[in-house]
């Protein structure tokens, strides 16, 4: 077994309190990923090593993109050597795909075996990562592929890292946004999500309001995180106007009601001064009438938000379409009508099943 493999996903950072100049003395020791400068410095101190280094590490780790201690050139040979096969923490490609659009889908493999997917979406001014959260995704909401697959596991703080890490090297390009919109639920692995976005913030210096939290929403924590009191942007999954029709589409909504999760938006807005943002997939004929548009505007009215509009990307389980862009129209429309801030995602990466909900680990998924 490796020292990876026999760690937990839990954030907390406990170095070894071994001072180690032999191979088999630094086993085992957590990934070192996602890691403070503080929490580095501490670990090489342990190690019978000056608190400078600490700050060489955390350089090759999140600057140099280091895969194992045995690389860094600048650590004496003997404890490079005791080092050497100590890994960071970094993930491997097991598949890169590249859509016309210039977005591109990564399957990495963790320690495990498991299979994540990442994607880097750029633009003239933005390179934007989707990072996943989870090995999969518990909620199976109905239009999404990735609840297709089911769920096996949350991801430790240096799985999500190694994500953005991975996006910025292929791209020789530093990240400006990361959004926890790829696969599984955020707030279902809350303090991990939050120490990854902390380290993503002040290890890889992405800033934290350049990161953005979505969720579909879970009991209780819309309140925890907001006792994080975190600058990053708040992003809640609505996708229906009342609960009959959110029911329909997300299981979950059963026990969480549209007005409860309203609600708690409304605490979150009051606890942390900061607007939350509305996601709303547009499925044809179902979500997408201007009945729906107006009740949308009538919950939301007076709220501190902003409404995204996301047309449905198609996905083989089911049949529902997206609509025609004039309907979109019309939505937006409404909206505006009403003085709701609303915007419309464009679809990045459709043509390699990179888009919204249609990520999935698994590299056959058709190309069109
Ligand atoms: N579980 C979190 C984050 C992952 S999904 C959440 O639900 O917010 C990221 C976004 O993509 C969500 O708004 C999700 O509902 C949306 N999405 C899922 N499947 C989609 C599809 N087929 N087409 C368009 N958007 C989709």
């Amino acid at each position: 077994m490796s020292p990876i493999q026999s760690i937990s996903s839990g954030t907390s950072f406990k170095p070894n309190s071994s001072t180690a100049t032999t191979k088999s003395s630094i086993i085992p020791i957590p990934p070192l990923l996602g890691a403070s400068v503080t929490e580095l410095t501490t670990w090489v101190q342990q190690q019978g090593q000056p608190a400078y280094r600490g700050r060489q590490l955390h350089g090759w780790i999140y600057q140099q993109g280091a895969r194992c201690l045995g690389e860094i050139s600048v650590f004496p040979k003997k404890w490079r050597e005791a080092l050497e096969d100590v890994p960071i923490g970094r993930s491997n490609l097991d598949y890169r795909l590249e859509a016309p659009d210039g977005t591109v889908k990564y399957l990495l493999q963790l320690a495990d075996g498991q299979i994540i997917e990442t994607v880097g979406i750029p633009t003239a001014k933005r390179l934007t990562v989707c990072v996943s959260s989870q090995v999969g995704c518990p909620m199976a909401c109905d239009f999404c592929a990735t609840g297709k697959g089911g769920f096996t596991r949350n991801l430790a703080r240096h799985e999500i890292v190694d994500q953005v890490l991975t996006v910025q090297e292929d791209f020789g390009q530093r990240v400006s946004n990361v959004v926890f919109m790829g696969m599984g639920e955020p707030l279902l692995n809350l303090d991990t999500v939050v120490a990854a976005v902390k380290s993503i913030n002040q290890d890889v210096g992405i800033g934290m309001r350049s990161q953005t939290i979505s969720t579909v929403g879970i009991p209780q924590r819309i309140r925890e995180l907001a006792q994080y009191q975190l600058q990053a942007t708040f992003a809640v999954s609505l996708h229906a106007s009342n609960q009959q029709l959110r029911e329909q589409l997300i299981p979950s909504a059963k026990h969480y009601s549209l007005e409860a999760l309203l609600e708690d938006c409304r605490e979150y807005v009051n606890l942390t001064g900061r607007r939350v943002s509305f996601e709303y997939i547009l499925l044809a004929e179902l979500n997408d009438l201007p009945e729906h548009a107006a009740e949308l505007a009538e919950h939301l009215r007076g709220f501190q938000s902003h409404v995204n509009l996301i047309p449905y990307n198609p996905i083989n389980e089911v049949d529902y379409q997206r609509p025609t862009s004039s309907r979109i129209q019309d939505f937006v429309d409404v909206l505006e009508k009403q003085h709701i801030a609303v915007s419309v995602r464009r679809s990045r990466g459709l043509e390699k099943d990179a888009a919204c909900g249609q990520l999935r680990a698994s590299n056959n998924t058709p190309i069109s």
